[in-house]
């Protein structure tokens, strides 16, 4: 019988001096959790880790006081399979989510995604698999290890001007992206537009995405879209609040070309609002809910049976983030891909070390797990907790 021994989390920085249309990040945090169990797999304890995505700050408060003391103090059986031999995911989802109430999310889904990850990364490691490779089996679905990746970044920073912005870009091209993004909105209209081409003249055939974070009102909105519909952009993100469905549909009038959002919702009842109500449209848009923010992945399955259920194709989601968590869901349930930040976020984003981009693809190796195991300047910061 499998038990979990210990819940520990610790807050880090994750600071830098980059901004963007609405935040500054130099006093971010993360989480970082680990799950010790009693397990032992190839001679070594099982340790599950999770931490949540970048643009929320760490947890350390709910995850202490609230969440990790309920799945300790539960009867560890509760917390299983069926055949007592691994831990089940949903269950433990469950005693984590007693006594709270529904709605008003709040970050207790960036709290309970984090232990959620950590969950997962456990499950995997127990079963003796890749992540990707237990959630296709649970789905009955071929795993395809082939995950498309783009490059996020063209942050504002104080100095950077149009030079150091397109050479940026053209260091993710020369690492193998072809599909990067930049930031808009923390500057003037014109401004931006000059940014816009200036990156577009110098990545050529690569696809370019902008980013507003939530920054316009409707006016704004409509004015970027005016600007921005006469580039051949592979998506406008973010262009109003989050929940904001009124602003993204009308917005969907000024705009034929794809679309993003949804990175800031962080419940399954959240993005079948979105979807109802914000004039998403299935054919060309893209859904961007990261499930490190929003209760994790127990909860971003039923976020996907919610696309499903509005006629969605999962390859229209390329969740924000880029954690290793997405990259297993994208190559285990046939996501479109995921964000990837080459130079942020550091050690947390990324890959492991052994993967390369070529053409924007990244392939899944073959690790128990998420695979964090893999990437050695963060495994190094997670040994340190767990130990
Ligand atoms: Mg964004």
């Amino acid at each position: 019988m499998v038990k979990i021994l210990n819940i520990r989390e610790v807050t880090k920085p994750i600071a830098s001096d980059i901004r963007n249309a609405y935040i500054d990040f130099s006093k971010m945090t993360i989480s970082l959790v680990a799950i010790v169990t009693d397990t032992v797999r190839d001679g070594k304890r099982v340790v599950g880790y999770g931490f949540n995505s970048n643009g929320r700050y760490g947890q350390g408060g709910l995850i202490r006081e609230r969440f990790a003391p309920r799945i300790l103090e539960a009867d560890s059986r509760s917390l299983l399979d069926e055949s007592g031999s691994n831990l089940d995911p949903d269950r433990i989802w469950n005693t984590m989510m007693r006594n709270e109430k529904p709605g008003g999310h709040g970050e207790r889904s960036v709290a309970v995604g984090t232990i959620d990850m950590a969950v997962w990364d456990a499950t995997a490691k127990i079963a003796g698999k890749p992540l990707f490779r237990l959630l296709a089996e649970r789905h009955g679905l071929e795993p395809d290890p082939r995950v498309f990746v783009y490059a996020a970044g063209g942050y504002y920073y104080p100095g950077k001007g149009t030079d150091a912005l397109c050479a940026e870009m053209q260091s993710y091209l020369d690492r193998g992206y072809s599909a990067v993004k930049i930031k808009i909105g923390g500057a003037s209209i014109d401004d931006d537009r000059e940014r816009i081409e200036a990156v577009l003249r110098r990545i050529g055939h690569a696809q370019l995405c902008v980013d507003a974070n939530g920054r316009f009102d409707l006016e704004t909105a409509i004015a970027y879209a005016k600007m921005l519909r006469h580039y051949p952009l592979f998506w406008y993100e973010e262009a109003g609040d989050p929940l904001d469905f009124q602003l993204q549909a009308t917005l969907a009038e000024f705009y034929p070309r794809p679309m993003a959002t949804g990175e800031n919702l962080f419940s399954h009842q959240d993005a079948r609002n979105l979807l109802r109500y914000g004039g998403m449209r299935s054919d060309r848009d893209y859904l961007q809910f990261d499930c490190a923010l929003s209760y994790g992945l127990c909860e971003y399955q039923r976020t996907l049976e919610a696309v499903k259920a509005a006629g969605w194709s999962p390859r229209r989601c390329i969740p924000h983030g880029g954690h290793q968590m997405s990259l297993n869901i994208a190559a285990g349930l046939g996501l479109g891909g995921n964000e990837s930040y080459p130079d942020l976020f550091q050690p947390y984003g990324g890959f492991p070390d052994s993967v390369r981009v070529e053409n924007s693809l990244i392939t899944m190796p073959d690790l128990p797990g998420i695979g964090f195991e893999g990437k050695s300047d963060l495994y190094a910061v997670m040994r340190e907790l767990a130990e």
